[in-house]
């Protein structure tokens, strides 16, 4: 296809433009510290922890500094440098084709040609009008590294495919009376918005500026783009610090007495083009040398900071490398008839079917990104290009029919005409993404297994937490633009780091930014909710939102935000650090203080969500809970019983605690005894309680399992309470309670170990489950008791302990007369257990067993889960972990020891029921590994269980779509898909 350009041209977007990336669910990351078990008496070790933890993530300011602009750039980093007589024209020694035309490639690509490079190729195979551009491969990416002298890989060659595009253009790269301008972009196999570097504008110097303002005879858009390209050259491809640019803009526009970008005149530009170039007299001339330091740079971008914290957050694969687009410009910002946007094919925040966006006229890319103008509804857009619109609404339709999902596209309009400059599935909320996989069975366009995949299991949460309460009292201060919903309360916080830190603290927090940047990443993660100064609806900060599934208030132009002072101005008020405020992302409007919330549970089309993915699903979803309250939240969830009811959180509460603390640290059987006597009024009437909760439903009980540093004393006030409840000398209980003190408690005296040394625990135990199943028995209920054996790791300590429980259970419900099945089993979650499965399950009287990935995940890494949180963020940034394995089960090494145990216990007792308790159990991959083991059921926690119903649902729909070959990529699994798609490739290939 051939397609004249008036002039080169500009962009939209790009790397830095994070709009129109495609979707990439954010996996949960349920913190090492979740998994800790927090308790009582630990918790100001764990600030520390958390503190010194929070601080040690993260380089300090100075170390992440870049470089100020020194006077002359006579020296060059290693990392910057752009050889002279580099690659580009030599000629490959091998036949691996590392350069990609766009009738060359298609959708199916991704892996090798990154997302925003195959749907190029795919557009342009449309027939859609898309700049001629070449795709550098992600494999060239990785030779790159792999060569590691920081020059191009010898073997790339893009001279023949430049050429195509010149011809196809009609111009010339670096020549100077018809140029060929270009755009550089970076683009992964998956969705990365806005963490690596693009280059727009590229092809341009001294004499090339003169040949444009003689060919278009615009003084002014030559100007402007040449000061774009020098800004974004020497911060991207040369590491400078930008603010000394924004500087020179900033002092021009002040002495003019100007505000606007567009106020500035030819003269203007030029003034900037020139100190721009004293700024950085190091820009090369040569556009083929610009045009190497550019493909480096992107290239480079992959291993930047927040490029590989981006993809441990997401779970993206550190192998896959980037592709470099390289563009022919189509301009947005030449002059009124120009103009630049982003769109959807249907409403990414609501999900409704309605082609929505924004248009920035006479603009390019970057300043609909920058928030410095507000853009404007595309409706103005259809007004005052009408045709354009038309054109642009025809290509969404189709795109949407053809890729059969929800599309973002960036579009440019250069002089009237329409430049289609990238499409992907597009970014939407947890409450769009269910609407739209409904609207779109409905339609017919997808069928239920197909949309089901669409789901973004791990942002339903959105449902389960509260929406604004409409009847609440509520005093607004403020209103933005509604970016992300959701409500969020929380304190002030003005820093990503400062979020971050307060999080690992346990506080809600609202980050407030002017607007947010990639580098802010981590903030928004930690925060409740964005709320941001500037930034329109496709702003950084509603776009890494609405992934998220954070709730966010975009555009609140009232808000007077000062992030070095700490202080907040609006309506009036000055807010400080730490002062509560409530945005509520679905309105845009900001509350003072706490609002009153709701649940969005019963959302209708969340609800159909749920009831395809339990007709799909084989396991089943239990959860995990300790209380009848939490019994009953997770019942109205869905569960389907409860998989862990750990037995010693039912002693946290203050007036509890003193009863397990008095039996643990008695000297005498006989006064032990005394104080689980106590213990066991509050077991009995607890488990009844949950029993009744779930009544008709598997509960198990396990056994206690307390590690003592958790439940002794620790200052001295809770040592002398102690000792008066125990009618003991303080120096006595002193005595003991450093007696117990342990140097490894998770590994300590804990789980069976303590049946084993103190079997009237057990006894206590197995009575109290025994005796309230059989009361609510004889209340007419349906009491379905399971009891469980914690930290086992041989079956010999199996044959000491059940034949006690069966006893106490057989003589408690001997007693009240009841008959009635109370199954045993045993936990899994020490390398022995799982290495001697068939011995632990060929234990007579054990009839299931439940993984627990927390310990087993601890012991198998060993990695302490109370310690972890240290290390495992530098772990994740320096590659050596994909993620966190405490969040996402590790499939290779746990997994394996799983495989292996369930083989031996299978081939021992082949109907043993095989469930997961730990944290495991509520995360998608997880749930997926999970199910493709057959497991019977997975169990989480209460809020995690529709997202576990979904992830098991989703694991048995893709599955039966794998069979028949009917898979589709789904954009809530990029592993799966790329898999597929790098089989794809190889064929392609
Ligand atoms: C586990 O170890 O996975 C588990 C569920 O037990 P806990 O977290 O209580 O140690
Ligand atoms: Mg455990």
């Amino acid at each position: 296809m051939k397609i004249p350009l008036i002039a080169a041209a500009a962009v939209v977007g790009g790397g830095c433009c994070p709009q129109a990336e495609a979707f990439v669910p954010t996996s949960s990351k349920i913190s090492s510290a979740a998994v800790g078990r927090s308790h009582a008496g630990s918790s100001m070790l764990r600030f520390a922890e958390a503190a010194s933890a929070a601080h040690r993530h993260h380089q300090p300011a100075s170390a992440r500094r870049r470089r100020s602009v020194p006077s002359a750039l006579s020296m060059k980093s290693q990392a910057t440098r752009v050889k002279a007589d580099a690659p580009s024209g030599s000629a490959a020694t091998d036949d691996v084709k590392r350069v990609y035309l766009l009738h060359e490639g298609n959708k199916d690509m991704k892996l090798l040609l990154g997302g925003k490079g195959a749907n190029l190729c795919e557009m342009a195979k449309l027939s859609l009008p898309v700049p001629p551009a070449f795709v550098i491969t992600t494999e060239t990416c990785l030779e790159y590294f792999k060569e590691g002298t920081g020059n191009l890989p010898a073997a790339l060659n893009y001279e023949a495919e430049l050429k195509v595009l010149e011809d196809d253009t009609g111009k010339k790269f670096g020549d100077p009376s018809n140029p060929l301008l270009v755009s550089v972009r970076s683009g992964a196999p998956a969705s990365m918005p806005g963490m690596m570097d693009t280059v727009l504008n590229l092809g341009l110097n001294d004499d090339i500026v003169q040949g444009i303002i003689d060919s278009t005879g615009n003084e002014r858009f030559a100007y402007d783009t040449y000061r774009r390209f020098l800004n974004m050259y020497s911060d991207v491809v040369m590491n400078l610090d930008k603010e000394p640019f924004e500087e020179v803009i900033t002092e021009i526009k002040k002495k003019k007495g100007v505000k606007l970008d567009l106020e500035m005149e030819a003269h203007d530009w030029k003034e900037v083009v020139d100190r721009f170039k004293k700024l950085n007299p190091n820009v090369p001339t040569d556009p083929r040398e610009q045009l190497r330091g550019a493909v480096l740079a992107v290239f480079r971008s992959w291993n930047n900071d927040r490029a590989i914290r981006y993809r441990s957050y997401n779970g993206i694969p550190d192998e896959w490398g980037t592709a470099v687009s390289v563009q022919a410009m189509a301009y947005g910002n030449m002059n009124d008839g120009c103009g630049t946007g982003v769109a959807f094919s249907r409403n990414p925040s609501t999900g409704e079917n309605k082609f929505f966006g924004e248009f920035l006229p006479n603009a390019a890319g970057e300043d609909v990104v920058a928030g410095i103008r507000t853009p404007q509804p595309l409706e103005e857009m259809a007004e005052k290009w009408p045709e354009v619109y038309a054109e642009l609404y025809k290509y969404q339709e189709q795109l949407e029919k053809y890729y059969g999902d929800m599309q973002d596209i960036e579009f440019t309009v250069e002089n009237g005409r329409l430049y289609m400059l990238q499409c992907r599935n597009g970014k939407r909320t947890a409450k769009a993404s269910v609407k739209i996989a409904v609207d779109m069975v409905k339609e017919g366009t997808l069928t239920q297994s197909e949309a089901l995949l669409r789901i973004p299991a791990n942002q339903m949460d959105f449902f389960l937490h509260p929406t604004l309460d409409p009847s609440a009292d509520k005093t607004l201060i403020g209103e933005g633009l509604p970016a992300s919903p959701g409500a969020a309360t929380g304190k002030i916080v003005f820093t990503p780091d400062d979020a971050e830190a307060m999080a690992n603290i346990g506080e809600d927090v609202i980050l407030v930014r002017k607007e947010t940047t990639p580098e802010d990443i981590h903030g928004m993660k930690s925060a409740q909710g964005v709320l941001t100064a500037l930034g329109g609806m496709t702003s950084h900060a509603a776009v890494v939102a609405r992934g998220m599934g954070k709730c966010c208030v975009s555009g609140c132009t009232a808000a007077d935000v000062d992030i070095a002072g700490k202080s907040l101005k609006l309506d009036g008020l000055e807010l400080k650090e730490h002062d509560i405020i409530t945005i509520d992302g679905s309105t845009g409007e900001v509350y003072l203080g706490t609002v009153d919330r709701r649940s969005a549970a019963e959302d209708e089309d969340f609800q159909t969500v749920l009831k395809w993915a339990d007709e799909a699903r084989t396991l089943k979803v239990l959860t995990n809970a300790d209380t009848p309250e939490q019994a009953a939240t997770a019942r109205s969830l869905g569960a389907q019983g409860i998989g862990l009811c750990r037995s010693e959180h039912m002693f946290f509460d203050p007036e509890r605690i003193s009863a397990i603390r008095a039996m643990i640290v008695s000297e005498e059987k006989e006064e032990r005894i005394r104080h689980l006597d106590t213990m066991a009024v509050f077991q009995r009437e607890d488990i009844k309680g949950i029993l009744k909760e779930m009544d008709g439903l598997p509960v198990t009980v396990r056994l206690l399992d307390p590690p003592l540093h958790e439940f002794l004393p620790h200052s001295i006030e809770d040592v002398q309470a102690l000792a008066d409840t125990v009618g003991k000398p303080l120096s006595v209980v002193q005595d003991r309670v450093a007696q117990l003190q342990e140097v490894n408690p998770m590994l300590g005296f804990r789980g069976c170990r303590l049946s084993v040394v103190y079997p009237e625990i057990t006894e206590m135990q197995a009575r109290a489950v025994a005796a309230a199943a059989a009361a609510n028995k004889k209340a007419g209920l349906d009491p379905k008791p399971e009891i469980m054996v914690p930290v086992v790791s041989t079956a010999k300590e199996l044959r000491l302990i059940v034949p006690r429980i069966q006893a106490a259970v057989a003589d408690e419900l001997e007693k009240a007369g009841v008959k009635l099945d109370i199954p045993i089993g045993t936990m899994m979650e020490l390398p022995r257990a799982c290495q001697t499965a068939d011995q632990v399950v060929g234990t007579d009287g054990v009839e299931f067993m439940s993984f627990g990935t927390n310990d087993l995940t601890q012991s198998v890494w060993g990695f302490s889960r109370d310690d972890a949180i240290k290390f495992i963020g530098r772990y994740q940034e320096q590659g050596l972990l994909d993620f966190d394995p405490f969040a996402r089960i590790d499939e290779e090494g746990v997994g394996g020891l799983i495989r292996t145990a369930l083989e031996k216990a299978r081939a021992k007792q082949p109907d043993t029921k095989v469930g997961i308790c730990g944290e495991h159990g509520g995360e998608p991959d997880s749930v997926q590994f999970f199910h493709s083991l057959k497991f019977d059921y997975v169990s989480c926690s209460p809020f995690r269980v529709p997202i576990a119903r979904i992830s098991a649902g989703q694991a048995a729909a893709s599955e039966a779509l794998e069979e028949k070959k009917l898979y589709r990529e789904s954009i809530t699994n990029v592993k799966r898909a790329a898999i597929i798609n790098a089989k794809k490739t190889d064929k392609t290939d």
